[in-house]
């Protein structure tokens, strides 16, 4: 299959990429050596794969290329912990990625959709509608965009106060490499379930990226076939399911399509999946002032998931601009927090990160929250 445009290395299958060398009369091993390149050393360019012959390399700069992101926007966090990319893509359309650093890991946080047609009120992303579908290149390349960014000697070289802070923790500190994954970033994952799986399974893959499923957290606005499907899959993706309200009228007002999956068929699909799996589910909980985070409304929540595997993670919203919805103050926030641990539902409040850079940004402020440590446990 000769290409005519130019297609990014990233969306072909390993068989695909082999049949594509096969026809320019390349023999298999080439096209592991190409793979390698992409998946187990970040090559972001044919020229730089310096094993293959040099017609190779010049018939693939001349014919495909590797990353269907055009990177247009970095920005980082004030405290350096948080980079925040925006990345264009072949057709035009924009997306988001978010890369945090901690003291031991780095979590990336992806997209999956331009757009969202979910439509929560709180989320800036969800105000603009669904543009289209990533293809499963368009995920994976923010996956790799991330690695090369902590990988790059180049930056290191000409670090920052902050890098230097990372130098000092040495070489084989895990900063220097991507550890965890959270599909948090803009869109509704399990409304692109096929590709964003394809993604996963090339992410996970051992003889491509291979990042374990276990450090991958996959957050959903509560699909219940989606939820069913998940349990099925052979890959120990995490799961969380937005839900930031314990009834429905509530719910429908903040998550739209609660009108069409309430809250007890999502957690009926919770439930399958949890007696699927044996794995402890999050909830997540975007709490906001006077809307959501009374105490009345945390006892309804403990009622609501009493007896589920799971955990909550409470998170003051992150303001968008122009919206009324405000983050609850603190006190509320531990307040509600006490309330379910009272009530035996283990409950963590976690603060944003990247705050100054995440103002405009759709909701991928919040991923901080997930993959990341305690609320994965057990
Ligand atoms: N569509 C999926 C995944 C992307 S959104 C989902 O909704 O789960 C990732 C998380 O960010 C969700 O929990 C979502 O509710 C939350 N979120 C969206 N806007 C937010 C905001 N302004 N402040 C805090 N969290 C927000
Ligand atoms: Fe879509 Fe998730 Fe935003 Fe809701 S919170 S609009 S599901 S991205």
């Amino acid at each position: 299959m000769p290409i005519s445009e130019p297609t990014s290395l990233l969306e072909l299958t390993q068989e695909e990429l082999t049949q594509l060398l096969a026809s320019w009369g390349q023999p298999r091993y080439r096209a592991d050596q190409v793979w390698a390149w992409l998946y187990g050393k970040l090559a972001a360019d044919p020229a730089g794969m310096t094993d293959l012959p040099k017609a190779l390399r010049e018939r693939l700069t001349a014919q495909t290329r590797v990353d269907p992101l055009k990177l247009i926007i970095q920005q980082r966090s004030s405290d350096l912990q948080t980079a925040k990319w925006l990345f264009r893509l072949p057709d035009g359309l924009t997306i988001e990625t978010v890369l945090m650093l901690y003291d031991e890991r780095s979590t990336v946080c992806i997209s999956t959709q331009a757009g969202c047609a979910m439509g929560c009120v709180f989320c800036a992303t969800g105000q603009a509608g669904l543009a289209r579908n990533l293809t499963p290149g368009e995920i994976v390349a923010q996956v790799l965009a991330a690695a090369r960014w902590l990988a790059d000697d180049e930056r290191r070289k000409t670090m920052d106060e902050n890098d230097a802070t990372i130098m000092a923790l040495g070489p084989s500190s895990s900063v220097l490499r991507l550890t965890n994954i959270v599909v948090m970033g803009m869109g509704e994952p399990l409304a692109n379930y096929d590709r964003t799986w394809a993604a996963l399974r090339r992410i996970t893959d051992p003889g491509a990226f291979g990042l374990g499923a276990r450090h991958i957290t996959l957050s959903t606005v509560g699909l219940p076939q989606g939820i069913r499907k998940m349990a099925d899959e052979p890959l120990q993706i995490n799961l969380a399911v937005s839900l930031h309200a314990p009834n429905d009228d509530l719910r429908t007002q903040l998550v739209p399509i609660n009108h069409r999956y309430p809250i007890a068929e999502v957690l009926a699909a919770v439930k399958d999946y949890i007696a699927r799996t044996h794995r402890r589910v999050t909830f997540e909980y975007a709490l906001m002032a006077g809307i959501n985070d009374t105490p009345a409304l945390a006892r309804q929540l403990a009622g609501l998931l009493k007896g589920v595997l799971c955990h909550v993670n409470l998170i003051p919203l992150n303001p968008v601009a122009e919206s009324p919805y405000q983050p609850s103050s603190p006190e509320n926030a531990t307040a509600f927090q006490k309330i379910l641990e009272v009530n035996h539902i283990p409950a963590t409040v976690r603060m944003r990160r990247g705050i100054d850079i995440d103002a405009g940004c759709g909701q991928l402020r919040r991923r901080a929250a997930l993959g990341t440590g305690e609320g994965m446990k057990g």
